[in-house]
């Protein structure tokens, strides 16, 4: 796969020829959503930099369920994006089908009541926005998933065709690569870097030895760490980070599609293993000062039992790794995208799902740095409704 989706960056003519665009940008925070922007940056012409704490995608990008989707209930205009979100990936799909991290393998839902009135609410809301769902049967759902266990599938559950998935270190790493290639500069080890603001405007950042970098804008995509960040330079933007562990399986003989249930979600992963997560376990894991996180292993067997159990045939799951931290989730959980409105120079990118907002919030963000002017599509992710 070598390029990006075609995207409005390109679609808009957006370059350096225009006005707005500002000569150099660093973009803050190596996770997917900062490998996206700064590669559709170097695309739309711009000269990026990609700068990081640590190493790329060290952050929730290297332990996310990745579900791309819009099932359920949420905002017409978050729905919207989401969609659009899944959208850029299909067209990245389309470029090369054998692409083993990217997969559109479809979604399946059930939940805790079974057949119960929230299975055909979901459903019926879901079918008026235009969603494709269908609402199956127990035995219709074995059919078309011979490998999972027809006892533990509820009589009725939700499946979603046109969902899918992708594994954020492969986006990554593309990405990265793809901006390598456009003649960005990707700098990683410069430890909790914060904006340098000059005059009321962001022009650059400061590494944690204390060595400045400038530009003429500054994307901040720090993942979880984004309100701290932007706080420390006067902004404020709302938390509601929960907690969060996911489980990677040593590879097993069984194929599914990415299912959400009510005690384990499961996603396929590159090379036959399975990606397994879910939140009734987040009052077990322990936050440490320094920030790291641990769960007892017993959790994670027990969740690997609850996963293992959808499979029919005897399938076992056992970790090969697991992982745990803070899961990006703006305080009223819409994403934050865009222009800081009271901070010139300064942008920021911070959202819950934004596994399936990668791309699209890449080439959104993009468009606002570029020509100076706010994306349509991110009016109500503004960063500036939290300003009093
Ligand atoms: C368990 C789990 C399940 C999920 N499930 C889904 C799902 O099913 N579907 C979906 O769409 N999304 C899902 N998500 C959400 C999605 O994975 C995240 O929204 C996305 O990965 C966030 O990417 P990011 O680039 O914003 O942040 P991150 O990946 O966290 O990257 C932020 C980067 O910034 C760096 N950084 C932080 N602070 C600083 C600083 N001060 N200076 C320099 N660098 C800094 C970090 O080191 C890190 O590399 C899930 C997330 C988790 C954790």
């Amino acid at each position: 796969m070598n390029s990006l989706p075609a995207s409005s960056t390109s679609a808009a003519g957006l370059s350096r020829g225009s006005s707005a665009a500002p000569e150099s940008v660093i973009v803050l925070g190596g996770g997917a959503l900062g490998a996206s922007i700064a590669t559709h940056l170097a695309q739309a012409g711009a000269s990026v930099t990609l700068a990081t704490a640590g190493e790329l995608c060290d952050g929730a990008s290297s332990r996310s369920l990745s579900w791309l989707n819009s099932a359920g209930d949420r905002s017409p205009a978050y729905h919207a994006l989401r969609v659009h979100g899944i959208d850029r990936y299909r067209t990245l799909f389309a470029a090369d089908p054998s692409c083993e991290w990217l997969r559109f393998s479809g979604g399946l839902w059930w939940g805790t009541d079974a057949s119960s009135a929230a299975t055909h609410d979901r459903h019926a809301g879901e079918i008026g926005r235009g969603y494709a769902s269908e609402l199956l049967d127990r035995g219709e759902v074995a059919r078309r998933f011979p490998d999972l266990d027809t006892g533990v599938i509820a009589p009725e559950a939700i499946v979603n065709p046109g969902e899918g998935w992708v594994s954020l270190p492969h986006l990554v790493e593309h990405l990265a690569a793809k901006l390598r290639d456009l003649g960005g500069t990707i700098t990683t080890g410069l430890g909790p870097c914060s904006l340098i603001v000059e005059d009321g405007r962001a022009i650059g950042i400061r590494d944690q030895r204390g060595a400045e970098h400038r530009a003429g804008a500054v994307v901040v995509a720090c993942g979880a760490k984004t309100p701290a960040v932007m706080n420390r330079a006067g902004v404020d933007i709302p938390d509601g980070s929960p907690l969060s562990m996911m489980v990677t399986t040593d590879p097993v003989d069984a194929e599914a599609p990415v299912m959400n249930t009510p005690r384990a979600a499961v996603r396929p992963n590159p090379g036959g293993s399975f990606c397994v997560d879910h939140d009734w376990y987040v009052g077990d894991i322990v936050e440490h000062e320094d920030g790291t996180c641990t769960i007892d292993e017993s959790i994670v067997a027990e969740l690997l039992e609850e996963a293992s159990r959808l499979f029919a045939g005897g399938v076992s799951l056992t970790a090969a790794r697991w992982a745990a931290g803070r899961k990006p989730i703006p305080g009223d959980g819409e994403p934050v995208l865009g222009a800081v409105g009271a901070l010139p120079g300064c942008y920021v990118a911070f959202t819950h799902s934004g596994a399936t907002l990668a791309l699209i919030a890449g080439e959104m963000v993009t468009h606002e740095v570029m020509t100076g002017n706010r994306h349509p599509m991110l009016a109500s992710f503004s960063p500036d409704r939290f300003a009093s």
